[in-house]
């Protein structure tokens, strides 16, 4: 989207923001990269129109996502895994302050070996915004805890604009993990039993949707 469409957009939010929001500017302080505010809206909007319940996060960092999906409605549950220790002790601390303990379960290590921990649920979403070379991956382990007509949500498949256009890329890392982002997309779209429907939204969206 136009940087000023999407300037007039967010500034529109100013008329019902929630106290969570207060937490981008530390994220914007410290780079922790949450997920930008039209996607997050997108995002929480399918939630309601799906009537989600139960939700799977894959990448908590400072727990603003989970808390912003929690704080739709009490019935929602969001299970989140996230390997970085500092990570983890900001996430405790912001679910406890603002009071998403019961619908919040944390989940601490690495996502690539979680599943025995957070398969006592069948999900009605899972959201895929981890280190971005290995989405691949966790869709892979996670998606068979997924409910039929279940979503699929993975962020950032654009990446910083490079995914589109990866000569501008220098670094040799970044190009391998843009490299990984576009064999996600082109494995994604071609994936039996989803129908995925990609969006140039800020940093850019995939949404899948399981079944027929
Ligand atoms: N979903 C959050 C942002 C997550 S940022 C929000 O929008 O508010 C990505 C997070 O994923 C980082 O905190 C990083 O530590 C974590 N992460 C990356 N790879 C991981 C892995 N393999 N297992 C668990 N966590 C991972
Ligand atoms: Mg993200």
């Amino acid at each position: 989207m136009d940087d000023q469409n999407a300037k007039y957009l967010i500034q529109l939010h100013k008329y019902h923001d929630n106290p969570i929001e207060s937490l981008r500017t530390f994220a914007d302080d410290y780079a922790v990269p949450i997920v930008d505010r039209l996607t997050l809206d997108l995002i929480k909007q399918l939630i309601r129109m799906n009537n989600i319940k139960n939700i799977l996060e894959i990448g908590t960092a400072i727990g603003y996502s989970a808390m912003q999906f929690a704080s739709i409605n009490k019935d929602i549950h969001v299970t989140t895994i996230e390997r970085d220790d500092d990570m983890i002790l900001y996430a405790k601390d912001n679910i406890q302050q603002f009071g998403f303990n019961d619908q919040i379960t944390l989940v601490e290590g690495n996502a690539l070996d979680q599943f025995n921990h957070v398969n006592d649920k069948v999900y009605d979403m899972i959201f895929i915004d981890a280190a971005k070379a290995q989405s691949k991956k966790f869709f892979e382990i996670y998606t068979p805890l997924l409910k039929n007509h279940g979503l699929v949500i993975t962020d950032n498949v654009l990446y910083h604009g490079f995914v589109s256009d990866i000569g501008i890329v220098r670094s040799r890392n970044v190009r391998q993990m843009v490299k990984k982002v576009q064999e996600y997309n082109e494995w994604l779209i071609q994936q039996p039993g989803y129908t995925t429907n990609f969006l140039n939204i800020d940093d850019g969206l995939a949404i899948s949707i399981k079944g027929e």
